[in-house]
């Protein structure tokens, strides 16, 4: 037995111990645990440089762009550069079919040609600091809801104080489960303009089919220029408002590559569960990604065939089609990946190397025995009702598009209802607002077909208990047209004209008797079961399992004391480093690091939307037209490095050891798809943007090459 406890804690060490090129590690918390690494690595800066609050560094050049992915400053006039992913929403909604920038691309030529976005924002970060202590004081002898309302209430309070009075934005998020919570400080600009996008077959060249593989031969970047008020402060946006003038930008650097370079990516990483015990990785992919997949399976089907038969619905589902299909390919890599690892048996393996640690402290028994006994029945729960609310989020909340709108007039009705009149008022005139650009992009033969083919499988798949029983008779032995007249034809929803004057005209009374509208009912009808017996519950058992993850989360700490640790992401300012390297994903099989412009000419497939290359990248290529951008013949596209990234890390800056700008990440590869639950050295590569290739086709491709005369180009 004490043999056995020895071999695994050995075993344990080795597991835990961390390679060099996992991790997204805090800014602050560099100096302390990283920057020797990264120096023997090849990094030539100090800490300050990435991050310093009193003096302008790296982290003044990096933003979190829009909701959801990173973006840096490449020119002290303004200028960003992101990801075309990024920026796709934005290049979609300029589209129509007389102007089709998702096909062609938009370049302005100068500053008015720049297309202005509404609700499009870039946060600066300000500072982020350990606010712990604060968010913990004088909750010592308190528990339950005691102790999470004083929790509540300091947090409310630092983050009331750190607005300054709308200044900024503020939150606090909680580290390692809890164990320490941080406070991030951003100043948020609301005037971003288009600069400058290249098409679709470049900006998004090889689509689905090459996203989240290599070898990857994708543009993947878009342009825009934050405008600022005269005195540089955010603005909403104005014709008078100016180029913004940021703290710092990054030198772009033409110097290139070599295999075993040192790579840093700063930027927002989403979110990841490594942590996660062995009963979560098995829910996940044995029911969530599957079940998911399933469902946008059909999704794809149904809106990838419709945007094959007309180019306006091809332009009108772009963004939607692109958001379902992103997550619905990572998740089957993911599922391939954790195959692979054995993630299952190696989670159970830490976890008896953590049991017999705390047998060895004497701890088992008393502190970690119960968490672990509780991961049991909680994650039995909530496979359950995870369930439920995953075909809920995928049909309901994100599937038939037509509910959507059915969400916002049910939220009027219910404020109708409760006398909350101003709020009512509020969304009235927001859902009139947005009605243009909903109708823009709807068309309703699709969205009857997203309907007819989603809700018999939410009513097959799912137990009773979470189905409103009228819903499931008028879906059960439903005859297709029939259905769909009842349905759509009869909803005040598809009809514009009638739901415009509503909006604008009608009265309270007429309002409430939407509730009888065919769509509205049944959304309300549903989004009543899921209110009441889906969503508490998983709100319930996750609480539960934070609770325990939080107590598992500093048992670990304390087992690798002294080492460095980092938390799970959660969409804030991280540094991964690693180097430029290629991989072997399959015996026989070597990747290089880095891919070409010759390589997109061998992918060429005009019959192919996503393969067709543009003539004039032929012709720049057939005549070696490649300028100062020329390396041995060619043009390098991407490259490969071993940056621990995710999801948000898109359009991060990739820097070499002087902190110059040599890529932009976008992606991983399909064998990295699994590493947010659990990352593998030996085939985890982050996918990025050649810096060069993005100056080449701005420069030879769009000629607007003017664009480059406000960069710091390090040649
Ligand atoms: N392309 C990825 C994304 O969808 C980036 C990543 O997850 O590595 O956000």
């Amino acid at each position: 037995m004490k043999k056995k406890s020895l071999l695994l804690l050995l075993l344990g060490l080795s597991l835990f111990q961390l390679s060099a090129k996992e991790g997204m590690w805090i800014p602050v918390l560099l100096e302390k645990y990283n920057l020797e690494e990264m120096q023997e690595m090849g990094f030539k800066l100090t800490a300050q440089d990435i991050y310093d609050v009193n003096h302008s560094s790296m982290k003044d050049a990096v933003v979190i762009f829009g909701g959801g992915c990173t973006g840096e400053l490449i020119s002290d006039e303004g200028l960003l550069i992101t990801n075309h992913h990024c920026g796709y929403r934005q290049i979609q909604s300029h589209s129509t079919v007389e102007h089709d920038y998702l096909t062609n691309g938009f370049w302005a030529m100068n500053r008015d040609e720049e297309l202005p976005n509404e609700r499009l924002t870039v946060s600066f970060l300000e500072y982020m600091e350990d606010v712990t202590e604060r968010v913990m004081a004088e909750t010592e002898n308190l528990e339950g809801e005691a102790k999470d309302k004083k929790i509540k209430e300091n947090t409310d309070r630092i983050v009331k104080q750190a607005k300054q009075e709308g200044k900024f934005t503020a939150s606090v998020k909680p580290l390692f489960y809890g164990n320490q919570y941080f406070l991030y400080v951003y100043k948020v600009y609301k005037d971003i303009r288009l600069v400058g996008a290249p098409p679709s077959a470049i900006g998004k060249f090889g689509g689905d089919t090459d996203n989240w593989m290599w070898p990857r031969h994708t543009g993947d970047f878009s342009l825009f220029r934050i405008y600022a008020d005269e005195n540089n402060e955010p603005a909403e946006y104005s014709p008078d408002n100016v180029p913004f003038k940021p703290k710092k930008s990054f030198p772009v650097s033409m110097k290139g590559i070599q295999p075993g370079d040192f790579t840093m990516v700063f930027g927002n990483p989403g979110s990841t569960m490594q942590y996660w015990p062995h009963q979560a990785v098995d829910v996940t992919m044995n029911q969530r990604d599957p079940d998911r997949i399933m469902l946008r399976d059909k999704k794809l089907d149904i809106i990838g065939g419709d945007m094959k038969s007309d180019p306006k619905i091809r332009i009108q589902y772009a963004a939607k089609y692109q958001s379902i299909s992103n997550s619905w390919k990572k998740w089957q890599g993911e599922i391939k990946g954790l195959q692979r690892l054995d993630a299952i048996n190696k989670k159970l393996t830490y976890e008896e190397i953590f049991k017999s640690w705390a047998q060895q402290n004497g701890t088992w028994e008393s502190e970690y025995k119960p968490v672990f006994d509780a991961f049991e029945k909680d994650y039995s729960k909530y496979a359950k009702y995870i369930k439920a609310y995953d075909y809920y989020r995928e049909v309901v909340y994100r599937g038939v598009e037509i509910f959507g709108q059915a969400q916002t007039l049910n939220s009027i009705i219910n404020n109708i209802e409760n006398d909350q009149n101003e709020r009512a008022e509020q969304l009235r005139s927001s859902m009139l607002n947005r009605l243009p650009g909903f109708f823009k992009d709807y068309n309703q033969p699709t969205d009857e077909e997203l309907f007819a083919a989603l809700m018999p499988v939410l009513i097959n798949d799912l137990d009773a208990s979470f189905l409103p029983s009228e819903v499931v008779e008028t879906i059960k032995d439903f005859d297709r047209e029939k259905l769909i007249n009842k349905v759509y034809q009869k909803s005040v929803l598809t009809d514009r004209a009638k739901l415009e004057d509503l909006l604008k005209n009608g009265t309270e009374k007429q309002l409430l008797k939407l509730r009888k509208d065919p769509i509205i009912g049944m959304f309300n009808k549903l989004n009543f079961i899921y209110e009441t017996a889906i969503l508490p519950e998983v709100r319930k058992v996750n609480k539960s399992i934070d609770e325990n993850m939080k107590v598992y989360m500093a048992g670990l700490m304390e087992m690798k004391k002294g080492q460095a640790f980092y938390p799970d992401a959660n969409l804030t300012l991280r540094v991964a480093y690693g180097k430029v390297e290629g991989y072997e994903p399959n015996d026989g099989v070597k990747y290089k690091y880095f891919t070409t412009l010759t390589g997109i000419m061998e992918k060429d497939n005009p019959a192919i939307y996503d393969y067709d290359v543009p003539d004039k990248l032929k012709e720049l290529y057939r005549n070696k037209d490649f300028g100062q951008y020329d390396v041995n013949g060619d043009v390098p596209v991407c490259f490969l490095a071993s940056n621990h990234t995710t999801g948000g890390n898109s359009g991060s800056p990739v820097v070499n050891g002087n902190g110059e700008l040599i890529g932009v990440n976008f992606d991983r590869t399909w064998e990295s798809t699994m590493s947010d639950i659990m990352y593998d050295p030996e085939y985890c590569r982050n996918i990025s943007l050649d810096i060069r290739y993005a100056l080449f086709i701005i420069d030879k491709f769009a000629g607007a090459g003017y664009l480059l005369n406000e960069m710091s180009i390090v040649k």
